[in-house]
């Protein structure tokens, strides 16, 4: 550990954040105990915004992995599976509560552990409690049906929960992704396994601490921090698992899929996009860009669901570039916790990535209208900043317009009609979210139709936190669904009864 630059090392109170907010370790949770790795290992969590050390962190490895799901399965036995679910359901409400009395903490934790600005914390602090919120009063209410066969039977079904539950989630929107799958699968009667990314692990275990505190039983819900190759892979191979939900990557996505196909383990997966925002002449252009430029800044583009490329018809395309160039312009970059319009992104590594992206796309003979670059601002010199980024004069096949970038990098691409529109917009491997704009409701459910997209916003984007609102993709960017009351459904498997009478 003597070569990592710890936060509070250098600095007692950064921006205002005392060091004693700070986890001096980050242990696992197994249940209901905070403990350190068996082989005692940690790795480091840092802060993206000055590279420096904000916590070591206990490395989950195999068999810690083999302790949690054992922990998991036990508890689920012996009590969660009798625990009535409006039982379940005021102690999701009660976890809800306590992340909303933790809000300012949480929001500072999920800032200094991902960069996003603090302002887009405080939301997904938000989020998360909702989800706690929504899944706790849906815990009572995921019905059966009964099947009308004949006068001389008696069929109904029955929506039982999996058992015990692997949860594999990313970095990028920690908080979000534990309210919207721990919620539901607890909700659902599951205990779990949680494994939090390595970049941005302390929220999680965080709220598995609030959990405990309001009463959810040891063991049913286990939090193992570690490397994805490592504590991720034992979790997505384990015999024990009964359910895995993974958000990530296609190419981790498609490792986690062949793990559990050796045991035939079912598997919900959600795995990014590379949604467009559909804009026609027609559509009010203010709201319309003004919420494409939100969209794709939050969080430094490093959303599953970002507008990363805009599809505008031809006679507006040289205004929308404008407009998004100037908006673009007035972005203040800075650290999280100074509430910028755009944090740093959340490691060197990914924003080398996008670096490879931008010369790519330059290499190919794409237009860069603005940005580009790494700020030369000295004061940022330790974060990994990387200037908002507009290209026109884009190819559909190009890489920076049909790949996940997973940064501030917005691609524009001229369209004639809705068919060339239709076409644009399905024409890369992914299906996650559309959003079309116009005035002419007509063409717009037309679109909603043909759009291969988990989500079709019309006149809107991503609106209102998405809580309630059924997520996930269209071809490659996975299957089975996440939020609402079909993420509740994810989380249990059907059973049908038939008695003769
Ligand atoms: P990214 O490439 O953006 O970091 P990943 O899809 O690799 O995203 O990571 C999402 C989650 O999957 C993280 O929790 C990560 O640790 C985990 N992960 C990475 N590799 C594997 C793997 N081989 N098996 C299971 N989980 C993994």
């Amino acid at each position: 550990m003597s070569e990592w630059v710890m936060e509070r090392t250098t600095d007692d109170d950064i921006h205002g954040v005392p060091a004693a907010r700070l986890p001096k370790w980050v242990p696992l949770i197994i249940d209901g105990r905070e403990m350190p790795a068996a082989s005692g290992e940690t790795f480091p969590t840092v802060n993206p915004a000055n590279g420096r050390v904000l916590a070591p962190v206990a490395r989950a490895q195999a068999v810690d992995v083999d302790r949690a799901v054992e922990a998991a399965r036990r508890a689920y036995e012996s009590v969660w599976s009798r625990v009535s679910p409006a039982e379940r359901g005021r102690i999701l409400a009660r976890i809800a509560d306590a992340i909303t009395a933790k809000s300012e903490e949480l929001a500072v934790l999920e800032t200094l552990d991902t960069g996003k600005p603090i302002s887009q914390a405080r939301v997904d602090v938000r989020v998360a409690a909702r989800y706690f919120e929504y899944y706790a009063g849906a815990a009572d209410k995921a019905f059966g049906h009964t099947i009308p066969l004949d006068n001389d039977h008696l069929v109904y079904t029955l929506r039982e929960p999996w058992g015990v539950c692997g949860i594999i989630i990313p970095w990028n929107y920690p908080l979000q992704m534990v309210g919207r799958c721990v919620g539901a699968a607890l909700a659902a009667g599951n205990a779990v396994v949680l494994k939090p990314a390595e970049q941005a692990p302390l929220t999680a275990v965080e709220v598995a601490r609030i959990a405990l505190e309001c009463g959810l039983p040891p063991g049913v819900l286990n939090v193992v921090p570690g490397f994805g190759p490592e504590a991720g892979a034992h979790l997505a191979g384990h015999p024990g698992i009964d359910h895995l939900s993974f958000t990530g990557s296609v190419a981790t996505g498609t490792f986690v899929m062949q793990a559990a196909a050796r045991r035939i383990t079912p598997v919900t997966l959600e795995l990014g996009g590379k949604s467009p925002q559909i804009v026609f002449a027609d559509a009010d252009l203010e709201q319309a860009l003004a919420t494409t430029v939100r969209a794709i800044l939050q969080n430094a583009g490093q959303t599953c669901s970002a507008g990363s490329r805009l599809l505008v018809q031809r006679s507006v395309h040289d205004e929308a570039v404008l407009y998004i160039r100037d908006a673009f312009a007035r972005v203040r970059i800075g650290p999280g916790l100074e509430d910028p319009d755009l944090g740093p992104l959340v490691t060197e590594e990914q924003r080398t990535r996008v670096v490879r992206y931008v010369e790519g796309a330059r290499q190919a003979g794409a237009t860069l209208v603005c940005g580009g670059t790494i700020p030369d601002d000295p004061t940022l010199a330790r974060g990994y900043f990387f200037a908002p980024t507009l290209f026109t004069g884009v190819a559909p096949g190009m890489a920076v317009a049909c790949e996940e970038v997973f940064g501030p990098v917005l691609v524009v691409l001229p369209f004639d009609d809705e068919e060339e529109a239709v076409e644009l917009a399905n024409g890369t491997d992914y299906g996650l979210v559309a959003g079309v704009w116009t005035k002419d409701a007509g063409r717009a459910h037309r679109l909603a139709r043909r759009l291969l997209a988990g989500q079709v916003f019309i006149n809107a984007y991503g609106a209102g936190g998405g809580v309630e609102l059924p997520f996930g993709g269209y071809k490659r960017s996975g299957f089975g669904r996440e939020k609402g009351m079909e993420g509740l459904l994810s989380y249990t498997q059907l059973k049908t009864v038939t008695l003769r009478m």
